[in-house]
Protein backbone atom coordinates (compact mmCIF):
# COMPACT_ATOMS: atom_id res chain seq x y z
CA UNK A 1 0.00 0.00 0.00
CA UNK A 2 1.70 3.22 -0.90
CA UNK A 3 2.41 5.70 2.11
CA UNK A 4 0.26 8.90 3.08
CA UNK A 5 0.38 11.91 4.75
CA UNK A 6 -2.30 14.09 6.56
CA UNK A 7 -3.50 17.17 4.88
CA UNK A 8 -5.97 19.84 6.25
CA UNK A 9 -8.62 21.11 3.84
CA UNK A 10 -10.82 24.28 5.19
CA UNK A 11 -14.45 22.49 4.12
CA UNK A 12 -17.08 25.02 5.78
CA UNK A 13 -16.72 27.72 8.58
CA UNK A 14 -14.98 26.03 11.42
CA UNK A 15 -15.00 23.21 9.70
CA UNK A 16 -11.19 21.44 9.06
CA UNK A 17 -11.22 18.20 6.98
CA UNK A 18 -8.06 16.35 7.34
CA UNK A 19 -7.28 13.94 4.22
CA UNK A 20 -5.16 10.73 4.07
CA UNK A 21 -3.09 11.94 0.52
CA UNK A 22 -0.55 9.31 -1.12
CA UNK A 23 2.54 11.22 -1.03
CA UNK A 24 3.39 12.20 -4.27
CA UNK A 25 6.62 11.80 -6.32
CA UNK A 26 7.68 15.22 -7.21
CA UNK A 27 7.45 15.09 -11.45
CA UNK A 28 10.06 17.72 -13.80
CA UNK A 29 10.53 20.83 -12.04
CA UNK A 30 8.66 19.57 -8.82
CA UNK A 31 10.13 18.88 -4.93
CA UNK A 32 8.89 17.50 -2.45
CA UNK A 33 8.90 18.80 0.98
CA UNK A 34 8.65 17.35 4.60
CA UNK A 35 6.72 20.29 6.28
CA UNK A 36 7.98 20.83 9.73
CA UNK A 37 6.58 24.39 10.64
CA UNK A 38 3.84 26.45 9.28
CA UNK A 39 2.53 29.27 10.76
CA UNK A 40 -0.99 30.85 10.60
CA UNK A 41 -1.77 33.92 9.06
CA UNK A 42 -4.77 36.30 8.74
CA UNK A 43 -5.88 34.80 5.54
CA UNK A 44 -5.98 31.58 6.93
CA UNK A 45 -8.01 32.86 9.78
CA UNK A 46 -10.50 34.62 7.90
CA UNK A 47 -11.18 31.08 5.88
CA UNK A 48 -11.66 29.14 8.90
CA UNK A 49 -14.01 31.88 10.23
CA UNK A 50 -15.97 32.28 7.11
CA UNK A 51 -14.78 36.26 6.31
CA UNK A 52 -13.28 35.05 3.46
CA UNK A 53 -15.33 31.70 2.47
CA UNK A 54 -13.28 30.08 -0.23
CA UNK A 55 -13.82 26.27 -0.11
CA UNK A 56 -12.58 23.76 -0.31
CA UNK A 57 -8.96 25.07 0.30
CA UNK A 58 -6.11 23.42 1.93
CA UNK A 59 -4.39 26.50 3.32
CA UNK A 60 -0.94 27.04 5.32
CA UNK A 61 1.45 29.52 2.83
CA UNK A 62 4.06 30.41 5.67
CA UNK A 63 6.14 26.94 5.15
CA UNK A 64 8.99 25.71 6.42
CA UNK A 65 10.30 21.85 6.50
CA UNK A 66 12.67 19.10 4.82
CA UNK A 67 13.75 19.04 1.13
CA UNK A 68 13.40 15.09 0.70
CA UNK A 69 12.81 14.51 -3.09
CA UNK A 70 13.56 16.66 -5.94
CA UNK A 71 12.13 15.65 -9.54
CA UNK A 72 14.30 16.14 -12.62
CA UNK A 73 15.19 19.58 -13.94
CA UNK A 74 15.23 20.92 -10.63
CA UNK A 75 18.29 23.11 -9.98
CA UNK A 76 18.27 24.17 -6.72
CA UNK A 77 21.25 25.06 -4.15
CA UNK A 78 19.10 23.07 -1.38
CA UNK A 79 20.05 19.73 -1.38
CA UNK A 80 18.07 16.48 -0.05
CA UNK A 81 17.84 16.56 3.63
CA UNK A 82 18.40 20.38 4.09
CA UNK A 83 16.04 23.05 5.74
CA UNK A 84 14.08 24.90 3.17
CA UNK A 85 11.23 27.47 2.97
CA UNK A 86 8.43 27.43 0.25
CA UNK A 87 7.16 30.40 -1.34
CA UNK A 88 4.08 29.00 -2.55
CA UNK A 89 2.61 31.88 -4.68
CA UNK A 90 1.87 31.10 -8.27
CA UNK A 91 4.85 32.99 -10.16
CA UNK A 92 3.86 31.68 -14.06
CA UNK A 93 6.71 33.95 -15.37
CA UNK A 94 5.39 34.42 -18.67
CA UNK A 95 2.13 36.49 -18.05
CA UNK A 96 1.64 40.10 -18.43
CA UNK A 97 2.00 41.17 -14.99
CA UNK A 98 5.33 38.87 -14.42
CA UNK A 99 7.36 40.23 -17.52
CA UNK A 100 6.54 43.50 -15.92
CA UNK A 101 8.30 42.54 -12.83
CA UNK A 102 5.12 42.48 -10.49
CA UNK A 103 5.38 38.44 -10.07
CA UNK A 104 3.86 39.17 -6.64
CA UNK A 105 0.75 39.81 -8.15
CA UNK A 106 1.00 37.09 -11.49
CA UNK A 107 -1.91 36.88 -13.45
CA UNK A 108 -2.08 32.89 -13.08
CA UNK A 109 -2.09 33.39 -9.56
CA UNK A 110 -5.30 31.91 -9.01
CA UNK A 111 -4.88 28.84 -11.10
CA UNK A 112 -5.38 25.89 -8.96
CA UNK A 113 -1.77 24.65 -7.33
CA UNK A 114 -0.27 22.13 -9.29
CA UNK A 115 0.69 20.01 -6.06
CA UNK A 116 -3.21 18.53 -5.20
CA UNK A 117 -6.32 18.19 -6.51
CA UNK A 118 -7.90 20.36 -3.99
CA UNK A 119 -6.67 24.52 -4.70
CA UNK A 120 -4.72 26.51 -2.17
CA UNK A 121 -1.11 26.48 -0.96
CA UNK A 122 -1.64 23.33 1.41
CA UNK A 123 1.34 24.02 4.22
CA UNK A 124 -0.53 22.71 6.79
CA UNK A 125 -0.23 18.98 6.31
CA UNK A 126 2.60 16.74 6.62
CA UNK A 127 4.07 17.31 3.00
CA UNK A 128 3.37 19.52 0.35
CA UNK A 129 4.39 19.15 -3.59
CA UNK A 130 5.76 22.47 -4.80
CA UNK A 131 7.35 23.48 -8.08
CA UNK A 132 10.89 24.25 -8.35
CA UNK A 133 10.69 27.93 -8.56
CA UNK A 134 8.79 28.25 -5.00
CA UNK A 135 11.82 26.37 -3.35
CA UNK A 136 14.38 28.20 -1.24
CA UNK A 137 17.54 27.11 0.88
CA UNK A 138 16.72 27.72 4.61
CA UNK A 139 19.14 28.12 7.38
CA UNK A 140 20.29 24.69 9.17
CA UNK A 141 20.87 26.33 12.01
CA UNK A 142 17.77 28.36 12.08
CA UNK A 143 14.98 26.87 13.66
CA UNK A 144 12.09 25.55 11.61
CA UNK A 145 9.85 28.30 13.91
CA UNK A 146 11.54 30.88 12.83
CA UNK A 147 12.31 30.07 8.83
CA UNK A 148 8.72 29.74 8.52
CA UNK A 149 8.27 33.23 9.10
CA UNK A 150 10.29 34.13 6.11
CA UNK A 151 7.60 34.43 4.30
CA UNK A 152 6.03 37.80 5.95
CA UNK A 153 9.36 39.59 6.22
CA UNK A 154 9.48 38.80 2.24
CA UNK A 155 5.94 40.65 2.45
CA UNK A 156 7.31 43.78 4.43
CA UNK A 157 10.42 43.76 2.48
CA UNK A 158 8.68 44.74 -0.33
CA UNK A 159 6.11 47.34 1.47
CA UNK A 160 9.64 48.82 2.60
CA UNK A 161 11.28 48.85 -0.66
CA UNK A 162 7.98 50.31 -2.74
CA UNK A 163 8.51 53.20 0.08
CA UNK A 164 11.89 54.42 -0.84
CA UNK A 165 12.55 55.58 2.58
CA UNK A 166 15.63 57.85 3.42
CA UNK A 167 17.22 58.15 6.38
CA UNK A 168 15.87 60.09 8.97
CA UNK A 169 12.47 60.56 7.27
CA UNK A 170 9.71 60.40 9.81
CA UNK A 171 7.82 56.71 9.55
CA UNK A 172 4.25 55.35 10.75
CA UNK A 173 3.43 52.14 11.44
CA UNK A 174 -0.86 52.18 12.35
CA UNK A 175 -1.49 48.51 13.76
CA UNK A 176 1.29 46.75 16.08
CA UNK A 177 0.25 43.78 14.89
CA UNK A 178 2.96 41.11 14.16
CA UNK A 179 3.20 42.78 10.62
CA UNK A 180 2.95 45.99 11.79
CA UNK A 181 6.08 45.11 14.36
CA UNK A 182 7.68 43.75 11.31
CA UNK A 183 7.74 47.35 9.43
CA UNK A 184 9.11 49.24 12.53
CA UNK A 185 12.13 46.77 12.61
CA UNK A 186 12.57 47.04 8.91
CA UNK A 187 11.83 50.54 8.95
CA UNK A 188 14.07 51.31 12.29
CA UNK A 189 17.03 49.22 10.13
CA UNK A 190 16.76 52.19 7.19
CA UNK A 191 17.64 54.52 9.86
CA UNK A 192 14.43 56.40 10.12
CA UNK A 193 12.29 57.93 13.10
CA UNK A 194 9.10 55.23 13.53
CA UNK A 195 6.16 56.34 15.24
CA UNK A 196 3.63 53.61 16.18
CA UNK A 197 -0.03 54.42 16.22
CA UNK A 198 -1.60 51.45 18.29
CA UNK A 199 -4.83 51.69 20.95
CA UNK A 200 -4.04 48.17 22.64
CA UNK A 201 -1.45 48.97 25.41
CA UNK A 202 0.40 45.66 25.87
CA UNK A 203 0.86 45.50 21.99
CA UNK A 204 1.78 49.32 21.53
CA UNK A 205 4.72 48.35 25.15
CA UNK A 206 5.63 45.71 22.77
CA UNK A 207 6.51 47.97 19.69
CA UNK A 208 8.35 50.15 22.09
CA UNK A 209 10.82 47.54 23.24
CA UNK A 210 11.45 46.87 19.79
CA UNK A 211 12.47 49.82 18.68
CA UNK A 212 9.67 52.37 18.02
CA UNK A 213 10.45 55.67 18.84
CA UNK A 214 6.99 57.32 19.77
CA UNK A 215 3.84 55.78 20.63
CA UNK A 216 0.23 57.36 19.77
CA UNK A 217 -2.69 55.92 20.95
CA UNK A 218 -5.20 56.95 18.85
CA UNK A 219 -8.64 56.34 20.88
CA UNK A 220 -7.12 58.80 23.50
CA UNK A 221 -4.79 61.65 21.51
CA UNK A 222 -5.06 63.33 18.23
CA UNK A 223 -3.32 61.04 15.49
CA UNK A 224 -2.65 64.22 13.40
CA UNK A 225 -1.13 66.50 16.30
CA UNK A 226 0.88 63.88 17.45
CA UNK A 227 2.41 62.89 13.82
CA UNK A 228 2.83 66.72 13.26
CA UNK A 229 4.62 66.90 17.13
CA UNK A 230 6.81 64.12 16.55
CA UNK A 231 7.82 65.20 13.24
CA UNK A 232 8.84 68.96 13.96
CA UNK A 233 5.39 70.05 12.53
CA UNK A 234 6.69 68.57 9.15
CA UNK A 235 4.47 64.76 9.47
CA UNK A 236 4.92 61.50 8.26
CA UNK A 237 7.18 60.34 5.23
CA UNK A 238 5.76 57.09 4.89
CA UNK A 239 2.87 55.72 6.50
CA UNK A 240 2.19 52.24 6.75
CA UNK A 241 -1.49 50.82 7.32
CA UNK A 242 -1.12 47.42 8.89
CA UNK A 243 -4.61 47.48 9.71
CA UNK A 244 -8.02 46.75 8.44
CA UNK A 245 -9.60 49.59 8.66
CA UNK A 246 -10.89 52.10 5.95
CA UNK A 247 -10.34 54.76 8.47
CA UNK A 248 -7.20 54.03 9.07
CA UNK A 249 -6.41 55.57 5.49
CA UNK A 250 -8.66 58.83 6.00
CA UNK A 251 -6.08 59.72 9.13
CA UNK A 252 -2.97 58.86 7.77
CA UNK A 253 -3.38 61.24 4.56
CA UNK A 254 -4.23 63.97 6.82
CA UNK A 255 -0.71 63.51 8.31
CA UNK A 256 1.42 63.18 5.75
CA UNK A 257 4.45 65.47 5.06
CA UNK A 258 4.73 67.28 1.60
CA UNK A 259 5.55 64.74 -1.00
CA UNK A 260 4.84 61.72 1.51
CA UNK A 261 3.66 58.09 0.85
CA UNK A 262 0.70 56.40 2.13
CA UNK A 263 1.02 52.84 1.77
CA UNK A 264 -1.96 50.45 2.21
CA UNK A 265 -0.09 47.17 3.61
CA UNK A 266 -3.32 45.27 5.39
CA UNK A 267 -6.11 44.56 2.93
CA UNK A 268 -9.55 46.52 4.02
CA UNK A 269 -12.52 44.60 5.58
CA UNK A 270 -15.25 44.58 5.01
CA UNK A 271 -14.10 44.30 0.98
CA UNK A 272 -15.49 47.24 -1.15
CA UNK A 273 -15.52 49.88 1.73
CA UNK A 274 -14.85 53.24 -0.21
CA UNK A 275 -12.71 56.03 1.47
CA UNK A 276 -13.29 59.64 1.58
CA UNK A 277 -9.96 62.04 -0.29
CA UNK A 278 -9.49 65.64 -0.52
CA UNK A 279 -7.60 65.53 -4.19
CA UNK A 280 -6.30 68.56 -3.46
CA UNK A 281 -3.81 66.68 -1.56
CA UNK A 282 -2.52 65.08 -4.15
CA UNK A 283 -2.19 68.02 -6.09
CA UNK A 284 -1.17 70.59 -3.68
CA UNK A 285 1.03 68.30 -1.46
CA UNK A 286 2.32 65.72 -3.85
CA UNK A 287 1.58 62.47 -1.62
CA UNK A 288 1.45 59.35 -2.90
CA UNK A 289 -1.04 56.72 -1.77
CA UNK A 290 -0.18 53.01 -2.88
CA UNK A 291 0.16 49.49 -1.72
CA UNK A 292 1.69 46.36 -1.91
CA UNK A 293 0.06 42.95 -1.45
CA UNK A 294 2.59 39.54 -1.09
CA UNK A 295 6.16 39.58 -2.46
CA UNK A 296 8.26 39.10 -5.30
CA UNK A 297 11.13 36.60 -5.94
CA UNK A 298 13.52 39.19 -5.03
CA UNK A 299 12.40 40.45 -1.95
CA UNK A 300 11.82 36.56 -0.92
CA UNK A 301 15.09 36.01 -1.71
CA UNK A 302 16.30 38.61 0.84
CA UNK A 303 13.85 37.66 3.51
CA UNK A 304 15.53 34.26 3.19
CA UNK A 305 19.36 36.10 4.19
CA UNK A 306 17.61 38.11 6.78
CA UNK A 307 16.95 35.02 8.37
CA UNK A 308 19.68 33.12 7.79
CA UNK A 309 22.29 35.75 8.84
CA UNK A 310 19.65 37.04 11.90
CA UNK A 311 19.18 40.24 11.03
CA UNK A 312 15.87 40.37 11.69
CA UNK A 313 15.26 38.26 15.09
CA UNK A 314 11.84 36.49 14.62
CA UNK A 315 11.72 34.51 18.31
CA UNK A 316 9.85 37.46 20.13
CA UNK A 317 6.95 37.12 17.50
CA UNK A 318 6.58 33.10 17.67
CA UNK A 319 3.40 33.51 20.47
CA UNK A 320 2.36 29.80 20.49
CA UNK A 321 3.39 26.69 18.54
CA UNK A 322 1.08 23.52 18.45
CA UNK A 323 1.46 20.10 17.19
CA UNK A 324 -0.46 19.85 13.58
CA UNK A 325 -3.58 17.60 15.20
CA UNK A 326 -4.41 20.64 17.40
CA UNK A 327 -5.18 22.79 13.94
CA UNK A 328 -8.47 24.20 15.01
CA UNK A 329 -6.95 25.03 18.68
CA UNK A 330 -4.09 26.66 17.31
CA UNK A 331 -6.00 29.48 14.73
CA UNK A 332 -8.49 30.21 18.07
CA UNK A 333 -5.16 31.20 19.78
CA UNK A 334 -4.06 33.07 16.38
CA UNK A 335 -7.60 35.16 16.56
CA UNK A 336 -6.72 36.37 19.66
CA UNK A 337 -5.20 39.85 20.11
CA UNK A 338 -3.06 38.33 22.27
CA UNK A 339 -0.78 36.48 20.11
CA UNK A 340 1.29 37.96 16.95
CA UNK A 341 2.17 34.63 15.25
CA UNK A 342 0.98 30.75 16.35
CA UNK A 343 2.23 28.18 14.11
CA UNK A 344 1.87 24.54 13.96
CA UNK A 345 4.08 21.66 14.18
CA UNK A 346 4.40 18.66 12.12
CA UNK A 347 6.35 16.64 14.81
ZN1 LIG B 1 1.25 35.33 5.23
ZN1 LIG C 1 2.55 35.40 -14.12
Amino acid sequence: MAETYKRSVFVAPKQIRVDDVVIPEPGPRQALVKVKACAICTWEQRIYTGEDPVYPLSGGHEISGDLVAMGSQVYSDAKIGDRVVASRLTRCGYCESCRRGLDSICDNARRNFSSSDVPGPSGLSEYVLIEDYQLYKGANDVSYEELCLTEPVACVIRSIRKAQLERTDTVVVIGAGIMGLLHVLLAKQAGTKVIVSEPNLKRSEFAKAIGADYIIDPVNESFKDKVLDYSKGRGANAIFTAVSLASAIEQGITALAKGGRLSVYGSIHPRGTKITIDPNDFHGKEITLTGTVSQSREDFLQATRMVADKIVDLKPFISKVLPFEKLAEAIQWALSPDTYRVLVKMD
